[in-house]
């Protein structure tokens, strides 16, 4: 078993000079966090090594030296570059999900030349991957890459992470490609996201776009969950915390204090992007210098702007606003001994950077959009020891977690105004318990630990994928099941009807049996070595009325009533339910269109087959919420079924219903088959011999899954093909020569 990560980068910086061409190893926090992975198997990694190279002899030596560390590089032309990673992934998909709609672009040769990328790349990975490795693929510019691995090598992990933030329906929908992107991103195991909000945005475009059976937190395809889960990135913590300790950061740092004097430094460290809200934190210190004129002279912003795409019209315009902003507030306030704003138009050193963050007595971080930010958790980490407040827009995913930052509205300047004058006047003591606080949290979450969670969720996921497919019944099962059905003798086959025998319909009256099951059961039951049960929630008249056969045994509500030889036996009444509960379920029917009230002897249900996932879920909490204490009062229990809510007398389930039966054994072959929660309880009280069958794509407790309802007729006629024709003497008999 292998590790295979993929993400856009290879992590090295390729340079070509006078002696060829070299190769350093980058230590960004993905290749931390990846390094860091506790694990034998060896760790390979694919992604474009950041030149253009056409020479296939360069091609074969770079290949062969980075292949030596098990980088994989792929080669990518100018046009592709221009077109894949300018193009689609930074001019379509990046607006999108920082909510610029209007940034957008719809370009055809972008959206090709994104299919034909991730092409090539999957192409690199079939080049290593084999059935059985555990692959990672990263960020937003291969998203495709999930779905393509997995139709090529169906037995793989395959974890996705989503690095920026994903948008909510409204906007998603917006993309013309929305549903192949989707599909994609599916062929993942596990989908990671840096919150629960963007998680919560990608299940809802999935169930909206694609119509597919979603829960909070999982999609379930047709042979497979993919999960999808918040893992916030943290950072390689002991590193930016012990910065400050080494002598060439600390020799920076003092020379940047003397140079800022005995002004407190507000610190802005940013990539030029629009979804930064660099402009907007400029005005804000624009306003806050205006407000508090007492703040002039003793107060400098030190803004770092890390140039980023300026190739891109867009950029280059948000540098000339950036610069002419800069320039104008300089221009007025400044003095000959004082500068507002030390602005940069570059990058810095790893020793520069984390001295100007340990000297900096604010953090300014207020993106209108970001997926995670990284600079305030570095910040809080190179703080060290020494007093510093952040100041944190809620629109940055590391909002989730800091939450003993200022937090702001990255759009109200008056706010952020408001919250530089509250860091700059804040006690030492308050800043270093919050500052405490959170280096805790960053110290135990860090980018080793996001790594390690993230390929543990990831094994999990592909175990219980595997284990879903190893229970699906597939021929060589089936073949297993009639060898044992055929050397029975006594065979108890119990069927739950609703879901099983029939398929889920919007309205409960209208799921009546057809022919060809009727024809199958009555064969099954011809035989006097089958008992046949429909086990049902269903009450007892319409079960009777479908199954007129007296050789069917039929459990009515759960098994508050039973037919055997043609009787309905169990005597329970008519419930008389209270006006408080009447009122609960009546209320939430009221409030809910498309959901509707079964009445029956034992149980009083409320049935959303027709009712839209979100505000089932919603209401299903409301319902069971409200008729928690009813219930207990009267001594009656609330209970969740597929697409129902039932209130119901405790004394009747399913598995109390299978033990009656198994009291009338004892049998050499039992099958029960059903979809439900509750069957679920059948499963569970039936011992391993049994065979137990859940119609669905997963059960902890059956032996076997047929995913499709659509399936189990053909499955009994299997079986009822190994009876013998109504009227005909018993098979097994008949075989045996009696
Ligand atoms: N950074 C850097 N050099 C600089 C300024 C910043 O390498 O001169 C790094 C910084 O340490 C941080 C990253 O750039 O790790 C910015 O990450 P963030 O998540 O804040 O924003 P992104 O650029 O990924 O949108």
């Amino acid at each position: 078993m292998k590790y295979v990560i993929i993400s856009n980068r290879l992590p090295v910086t390729v340079k070509r000079g006078d002696s060829g061409i070299s190769f350093t190893r980058s230590g960004g926090g993905l290749a931390t966090g990846l390094d860091s992975l506790e694990t034998d198997a060896p760790k390979h990694w694919i992604g474009w090594c950041g030149v253009h190279v056409d020479d296939p002899a360069e091609r074969a030596e770079i290949d062969r030296r980075l292949g030596d560390q098990l980088l994989h590089p792929v080669y990518l032309s100018e046009e592709q570059i221009a077109d894949y990673y300018e193009g689609y992934s930074n001019s379509t998909i990046w607006p999108l999900c920082h909510y610029f709609y209007s940034n957008i672009v719809f370009n055809d040769d972008y959206r090709r030349a994104y299919w034909e990328v991730n092409e090539l790349f999957c192409n690199e990975a079939m080049k290593i991957v084999e059935p059985g490795d555990l692959v990672w693929i990263q960020d937003y510019q291969l998203m495709l890459l999930p779905g393509m691995i997995r139709e090529r090598i169906p037995d793989v992990g395959i974890g996705y992470f989503h690095h920026i933030p994903f948008p909510s329906y409204e906007l998603f929908r917006c993309l013309p490609e929305r549903a192949a992107i989707l599909r994609g991103l599916l062929g993942a195991d596990l989908v990671g996201f840096h919150t629960h909000d963007y998680m919560r945005h990608f299940i809802s475009a999935v169930y909206r776009v694609l119509n597919l059976e979603c829960r909070v937190d999982e999609v379930q395809l047709e042979d497979r969950i993919s999960e999808t889960e918040a893992f916030p990135m943290g950072i390689n913590y002991p590193l930016y915390h012990d910065a400050i300790t080494t002598p060439e950061v600390a020799a920076h740092a003092e020379m940047m204090r003397g140079i800022a004097g005995e002004s407190k430094v507000i610190l802005s460290v940013d990539r030029l992007d629009y979804s930064k809200g660099i402009l907007t934190r400029l005005g804000s210190y624009d306003a806050f210098l205006e407000s508090h004129p007492e703040y002039r002279g003793k107060v400098t912003l030190l803004m770092v702007v890390v140039p980023s795409r300026d190739n891109v019209e867009m950029y280059r315009e948000l540098k000339n606003e950036i610069d002419t902003q800069v320039g104008a507030l300089n221009g007025k306030y400044a003095t000959i001994g004082w500068t507002p704003v030390h602005y940069f138009y570059r990058s810095f050193s790893f020793d520069e950077l984390t001295a100007m963050y340990h000297l900096a007595d604010v953090a300014l971080v207020t993106p209108l959009r970001d997926g995670m930010n990284l600079v305030a958790k570095e910040y809080l980490a190179a703080k060290r020891d020494a007093p510093g407040v952040l100041i944190l827009s809620e629109m940055a995913g590391a909002a989730d977690e800091l939450r003993r930052a200022i937090i702001v509205n990255s759009t109200n300047i008056k706010q952020i105004e408001d919250a530089i004058f509250q860091a700059l006047t804040m006690p030492d003591a308050d800043k270093l318990s919050a500052l405490r606080d959170m280096q805790a949290l960053l110290a135990r979450r860090d980018v080793t630990a996001w790594a390690g969670e993230f390929m543990r969720e990831l094994t999990k996921a592909k175990a219980r994928n595997d284990e879903l497919r190893r229970k699906i019944l597939g021929p060589g099962g089936i073949d297993d099941i009639r060898e044992r059905f055929r050397a029975g003798r006594r065979r108890l086959l119990v069927f739950d009807y609703d879901g099983t025998l029939a398929p889920l319909v919007s309205d409960p009256a209208k799921a009546t049996p057809t022919r060809d099951l009727l024809d199958s059961l009555d064969r099954l039951a011809a035989d006097s070595g089958n008992t046949v049960v429909i086990c049902s929630g269903r009450d007892k008249r319409s079960l009777g009325d479908w199954f007129p056969n007296p050789a069917i045994r039929l459990s009515a509500e759960h098994g508050a009533f039973f037919r055997e030889n043609g009787q309905w036996q169990g005597d329970y009444g008519q419930m008389v339910w209270s006006g408080d509960v009447m009122e609960i379920i009546q209320n939430v029917t009221d409030h809910t269109p498309g959901s509707h009230i079964e009445n029956k002897q034992t149980a009083l249900v409320w049935h959303y087959r027709d009712v839209e996932d979100w505000l089932a879920e919603l209401r299903v909490t409301q319902l069971i919420n409200a008729l928690m204490r009813p219930a207990a009062l009267a001594g009656l229990q609330v209970m969740r079924g597929r697409k129902i809510v039932e209130l119901k007398v405790p004394e009747f389930n399913k598995g109390q219903e299978i033990r009656r039966l198994l009291d009338k054994g004892p049998y050499d072959f039992i099958m029960a088959i059903g979809d439900d929660i509750t069957d679920e309880d059948m499963f569970s009280a039936l011992d391993c011999d049994a065979i137990t069958i859940k119609v669905g794509r997963f059960s902890d407790s059956a032996m076997y899954c047929i995913p499709f309802q659509h399936d189990v007729l053909p499955f009994i006629e299997t079986l009822a093909g190994d009876a013998p024709r109504a009227g005909a003497p018993n098979s097994e008999l008949a075989t045996a020569g009696v």
